[in-house]
């Protein structure tokens, strides 16, 4: 990642508007933001149906910016593809990650499983699986508690390289899982093909549960049924009442994941709420 340079700034152009201005400002701290420490990741519980156990945590990055706060990965992340920032930061997210479940697991939480998302770029890299494969054995991390989350959009372009790279990684014993399944385009033909494991719901599905018009439980039910059809686990995002959460357990989905549980936590309150009793 040296070709980056630590110190490269972009020229600014006389004419942008305050948005592209405030990306551009971004763009520039974003080097400097891993070696400032202002990364964070932060941990939403996702919760089995049927046992309301927590067996899974999904990492989400934070960027705690000196000056403008906390910014959003919907904000920071596509401005980290278009620079290719999101190597490096791809890299730091899925080490700190990695960090962490080792943490837990020397705590003797054995049992739960962590979940990293990665962006379409990131997932393009050649030398993806060995990047994670260093990183693995670099924290001794067991690699079946580890679980990558793709969006469609990932996994369009480029089928037979798709494939390779996500088989290369499902050998290692990563669980791979498409996020916000139903919003993309990709076809069923193809879904078949792949070697995933879950299909996430979109969270705009899960919502529209409780309207009036039936469409988004005809589609929620319809993911869950398809994603049993394919031999897949299922699990929803985003769930927010318990009227959501009757359809989606009357439906048989596995796991569910939301405010109705909890907001993305950092480390020590999701050790303090969820990981009180050890799985020994
Ligand atoms: P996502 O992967 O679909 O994550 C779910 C988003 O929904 C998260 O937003 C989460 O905080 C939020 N959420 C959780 N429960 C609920 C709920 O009950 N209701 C509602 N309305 N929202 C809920 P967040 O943390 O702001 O992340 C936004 C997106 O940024 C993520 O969407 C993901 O695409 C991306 N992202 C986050 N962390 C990373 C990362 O480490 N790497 C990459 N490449 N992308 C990331
Ligand atoms: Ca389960
Ligand atoms: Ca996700
Ligand atoms: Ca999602």
């Amino acid at each position: 990642a040296k070709e980056h340079g630590k110190n490269k700034y972009h020229v600014f152009h006389t004419g942008m508007n305050m948005q592209s201005y405030r990306s551009f400002l971004m763009q520039n701290d974003l080097w400097k933001a891993i070696e400032r420490d202002e990364l964070e990741l932060v941990y939403q519980p996702r919760v089995d149906v049927v046992t309301g156990k927590v067996e899974c945590a999904e990492a989400l990055l934070r960027w705690n910016h000196p000056s403008w706060g906390a910014v959003s990965p919907a904000e920071f992340i596509p401005l980290a593809e278009q620079t290719g920032q999101i190597v490096e930061i791809g890299d730091w997210v899925f080490r700190t990650a990695c960090q962490q479940l080792k943490h837990w697991e020397e705590n003797g939480y054995n049992s739960i499983r962590l979940s990293i998302n990665f962006s379409a770029q990131q997932f393009m890299q050649k030398d993806l699986p060995s990047r994670l494969k260093r990183s693995i054995m670099e924290t001794n991390v067991s690699a079946n508690r580890l679980e990558i989350e793709l969006t469609e959009s990932a996994l369009v372009k480029n089928e037979e390289f798709i494939i390779n790279t996500l088989r290369e990684i499902k050998e290692m014993g990563i669980t791979i899982s498409i996020d916000d399944f139903g919003t993309g385009y990709s076809s069923l033909q193809y879904l078949s093909r792949l070697p995933i494991n879950i299909l996430k719901i979109d969270k705009s599905f899960v919502h529209g549960i409780t309207d009036e018009t039936n469409e988004n439980r005809l589609i929620t039910s319809t993911i869950i049924s398809l994603a049993k059809s394919l031999n897949l686990s299922v699990v929803a995002e985003g769930v927010e009442t318990k009227e959501q959460l009757e359809f989606l357990s009357l439906h048989h989905c596995d796991e569910v994941q939301g405010y109705l549980f909890s907001p993305p936590v950092k480390q020590e309150p999701f050790e303090k709420m969820f990981l009180q009793e050890k799985d020994m």
